[in-house]
Parts: C-alpha cells; structure tokens; sequence
C-alpha cells in the first residue's frame, strides 16, 4: 500500500477527498465512512479539531473556540453514537442571558415570561417589537441593523437583537449586509410570513435542544470522531492543491498525490484560495473575507448569580465584548458552595469588529482590563488564570462577503464552511450530514 493510501479503503465507494479536519472535516468524514463512501482527509495541523481548542491551565478547562453547543439535530445523534452522552454537561433549562446596558446588568427575554418582567425594553419598546408581523418582509438589500430596527423597533435592536446577533459574530450589524447574514432569517420570515410568529410557537412550545459543555473541555468532541476515524484522517498533511484529473481529481498533499472523485474543502477563506485557485481563478476572491480577530481573557471568581454570562450594549464605557460563565453554567467539577455560589472560569472575549485596536495591548493590560470591567460589572473580585489571542476569529459575515457573489466551484469540488454557511458547531454537523447523503449517493 502506497502512503497516500488510507488503511481501510472502501471497496466500491465513492472516494472523497477531504480538506481539514475541523468539527465540519470529521463530522463529514465520520458520516460518509458511515454511508460506505470512501474518505481520506487531510488535516495541515498535527492536531485535530480546528476552532474547537480546550485548553487546561492551572487545572482549569479553557475553551479557546465554542464556549458551548446547542444539543439539537444530527449532533445529538452524533454525541450518542460516540458515546459521549455522559461528557456532556448540559446547563439547566431556562439559564438566563444578560445584557449590560445603562450600568447594569438586564436580563435578555427568552421566554414569555421574562419578556413582561425584563428591564431591558420598556414598555414602549416591548409593544413595538410586537407589531414585527406588521412591518414589511426583510430585504436582502438592507444591512442586517437596518432590518431588525425597521422590523422590531429601535430599542429592541440597539438593547437586545443587536448585542445577541452582533456577538456571535464579534461583528457590527450596521456593517453586515442581510443578503449574506441573514439569508436563512429572510428564508424563514418568507415560508412562516413573520419572524415573531415561528420564535413564539417556540417558545410556547417548550421543549428545546439543550445547551451543553464537554467535560474535560469540547475538544473532547473533535477528539472522539478523530479516534473513531482515524485511519481515514492524516493529521500534518496540508494540501496544497486540487487538479482536474479528468476522471475525479487529484489532491496535493505534502509532496504525495491521490485520486479522488469528489472534493470537499471545509479549510479558512485564505487557505481554502490556496487549495483551489489553480482548479477555480475565482477562488483567489475567497482571501477578500473578513475575519474579526479576538482576544480572550480567562478569569476565575465566585459569584451568585446564576446564568450563562452577559454581552455589553454597544456604546457603553466598558471594552468588554463579553463574557461565558462556563464555570458557573456548566461546572466543570466545581461544586457550588453551602451558601449557593458558584466559583469557576469566567471566559472575557476583547477585540473583534467594534474594537481591533484593543488587541495592539500587551497581554498583562488585556488581562487588566478584562479583569477591572468583570469586576466592576459583577461586583466581586476575578483572578487571572490566562490571556489567549487565537489564530482564528469570528467570520464577519460584513461586506466583504460581496466576494462570494457568483463564486461556484467546478462539478465534483464542494465547499463546506462556516463562511459560505452557518457557523455554529450544529450547523457544521447539519451541514457535514447534508452532504454525505448527497456523496455517497453519487449525487
Ligand atoms: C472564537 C469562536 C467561538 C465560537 N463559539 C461557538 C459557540 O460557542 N458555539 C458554537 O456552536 N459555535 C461556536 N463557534 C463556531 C464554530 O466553533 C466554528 O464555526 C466551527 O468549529 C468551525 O469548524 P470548521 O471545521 O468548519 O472549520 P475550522 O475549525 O476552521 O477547521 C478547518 C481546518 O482546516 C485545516 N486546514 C487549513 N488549511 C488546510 C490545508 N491546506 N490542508 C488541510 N487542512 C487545512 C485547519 O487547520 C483546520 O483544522 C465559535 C467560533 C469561534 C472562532
């Protein structure tokens, strides 16, 4: 057997040629090996797991890429297939989420019930955001400020939606067009006639996918299907390039070369360009995406506030974009205290689009300021376990995104990404699934 050759070919199978590992190159490998298909992926790094990084320091999970996952969909039956149910420490139902806004903390409505007793929206705002069935549908032409403040009032974005949808992003919403980050919102508003309508039928609805964290941290996920595959997935074995064979393609891979049918690129915009720019020139405008560079400080400290942690209101004094009370939410082998406090790891995210200049700071002010603000933001006192500038940010989703206006890849070569799709680790599963059905039906 030659060294490109995985050890267990499949027989018949279509043979896909996977670029990365990440959570979406696994998943995607994990599901087409299920479906008999025949994959061999390649992973540049010596680790698998991209984004998804934990980290131990000092005896403490760090997450250095998803905080926490929503349980829903293929990655629940992911989790249980690998065994993997027990590791996941779901939060309680109902934790809430805040909003630092005017001085303090205010808690986001996500139920029924905390829409009519939360301070962050009067009176006013709270029956403006009601008349949303009103208002005309969201145009792809709008940035995605535009439509939340034409369709839920103005209050209603700048306290609520704006600092929630904004911070998953590390991005401005005046600087998002709608076209690219809210294409499934405006799909959704078109088949239900509304956007309030399908958020209520769920929340009256209540059951809902829980938001978990992996013990030991959420690479233990990446870890999983990479043991469950790993004579599929060759770590430290960048490709280089993709080539027209004629009949399928051919990967380079580190010096070696191997025959594919189908190619599936779920590498960074800049590295996915170098992969495919020799088989698509169009591919080069995929190194014109934004990302939102960040910073995140790690804090330990006890309080006795229960909920899954808080972003700031855009406009307040603070440099803080937010901060994940995993610690507290999930644990982490922590007990909470005889008089109800939890301690444990506070997770401060600095920098992104509203404020890339933080990031210039040396590593001890970051650690200050993240420090100083938590405490003046939860009244109690932090200690600084560790300061993290990872390599990857947020992808902006803003106009820079016009650069995927009529980008396709050639028949056979499939992009499968957090910048051409959602981003969140459900979708990357959802969307891994997706396409191994389609894969290993020769589609
Ligand atoms: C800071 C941060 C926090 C997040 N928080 C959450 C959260 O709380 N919840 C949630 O659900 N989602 C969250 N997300 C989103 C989610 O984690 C990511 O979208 C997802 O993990 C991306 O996975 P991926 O496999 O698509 O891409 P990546 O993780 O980027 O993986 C791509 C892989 O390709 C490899 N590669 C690059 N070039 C090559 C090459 N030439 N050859 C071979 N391999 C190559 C890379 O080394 C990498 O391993 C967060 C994202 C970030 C950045």
């Amino acid at each position: 057997m030659s060294d490109g050759e995985p050890d267990d070919r499949t027989e018949g199978g279509t043979r896909v040629g996977v670029v990365g590992a990440g959570v979406t190159g696994l998943a995607l490998t994990h599901y087409l090996r299920e479906q008999g298909a025949d994959p061999v992926t390649f992973e540049a790094t010596d680790r698998p797991g991209g984004v998804v990084q934990s980290k131990v320091v000092d005896g403490h999970v760090l997450e250095q890429g998803p905080q926490r996952v929503r349980l829903s969909g293929p990655l629940a039956d992911l989790v249980a297939d690998l065994g993997l149910v027990d590791a996941a420490v779901a939060a309680d139902a109902d934790l809430p989420l805040y909003v630092y806004a005017d001085g303090r903390l205010r808690q986001v409505p996500l139920s029924l019930q905390t829409f009519l007793t939360t301070d962050l929206l009067s009176w006013r705002g709270k029956l403006r955001l009601l008349k949303e069935p009103l208002t005309d549908a969201g145009d792809p032409r709008e940035t995605a400020a535009e439509l939340f403040t034409r369709k839920f009032g103005r209050e209603a974005y700048e306290n609520v939606i704006g600092p929630l949808f904004g911070g998953i992003f590390g991005s401005d919403p005046a600087r998002m067009p709608a076209a690219y980050a809210l294409e499934n919102l405006i799909r959704l508003e078109s088949r239900e006639g509304s956007l309030l309508k399908p958020a209520v039928q769920r929340l009256l609805g209540g059951e809902s996918s829980p938001t978990v964290a992996f013990e030991d941290g959420n690479e233990r996920l990446a870890e999983a299907l990479y043991e469950a595959n790993s004579e599929r997935i060759r770590l430290e074995r960048p490709v280089e390039t993709v080539r027209d064979a004629g009949e399928g393609f051919e990967l380079q891979a580190d010096g070696e070369s191997v025959a594919v049918d189908e190619v599936v690129v779920t590498a960074p915009a800049d590295a996915a360009a170098d992969v495919l720019e020799r088989i698509e020139p169009d591919a080069a405008r995929l190194r014109e995406l934004t990302y939102n560079p960040l910073a995140m400080v790690y804090l330990r400290a006890t309080h006795g506030r229960e909920g899954l942690g808080y972003r700031v209101r855009y406009g307040e004094p603070l440099r803080t974009l937010g901060v994940s009370w995993n610690g507290p939410a999930f644990g982490h082998g922590e007990r909470p205290g005889a008089d109800g406090t939890r301690t444990g790891v506070h997770t401060c995210f600095l920098g992104g689009m509203p404020d890339r200049e933080v990031l210039e700071q040396s590593d001890d002010d970051l650690a200050r300021i993240a420090r100083e603000e938590f405490e003046a933001v939860m009244g109690t006192s932090a200690a600084v376990i560790h300061v993290a500038r990872p390599e990857w940010g947020f992808p902006a989703y803003d106009e820079s995104w016009t650069a995927l206006d009529g980008l396709s890849t050639p028949g056979g070569v499939h992009l499968a990404t957090n910048y051409t799709a959602r981003m969140g680790v459900p979708a990357r599963v959802r969307e891994a699934k997706r396409l191994a059905d389609r894969l290993a039906d020769g589609e």
